[in-house]
């Protein structure tokens, strides 16, 4: 899975390198933390995926965060110390410190993204198995 990069614009080169699985919260049932780099430029940054499946309609967000070099570092060492990154329940000091809830139980976007630029994480669907050349036939 490959998404657009916010900085050099390729349609492809952004990939997921981190994910860790997150509590479900008051709004979401699946809540992904996700470090995310570009093959390209070398751009790095995070994203969150949420999907809610409640209701009639399944809805899913995906944001994409410019993140500072310092704050990207610390939570890549947090996601790498945790023993089972697709367990939300896993209770290492990443996930608790990254399942932080609100009074109204809504999940709290880390303090490392608080005051990020977000930008759009587009996903890229032409499928990896050809590069469409049907020049042969
Ligand atoms: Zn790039
Ligand atoms: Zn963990």
């Amino acid at each position: 899975m490959s998404f657009q990069c916010p900085v050099c614009k390729q349609s492809n080169s952004l990939k997921i390198t981190h994910s860790l699985e997150l509590l479900p919260d008051s709004r979401s049932d699946e809540i992904t933390l996700q470090v995310v780099a570009c093959i390209e430029c070398g751009f790095e940054g995070t994203a969150v995926y949420e999907a809610s499946r409640r209701g009639h309609a399944e809805s899913w967000e995906h944001t994409g965060y410019k993140t500072p070099a310092d704050q990207l570092h610390e939570l890549k060492n947090l996601i790498n110390q945790c023993p089972a990154p697709q367990t939300p329940k896993c209770a290492c000091p990443a996930h608790q410190a990254l399942n932080q809830h609100n009074k109204g139980g809504r999940w709290l976007l880390p303090v490392q993204l608080a005051n990020n630029q977000p930008f759009p994480m587009i996903l890229h669907w032409q499928s990896v198995s050809g590069d469409h050349d049907d020049g042969a036939r």
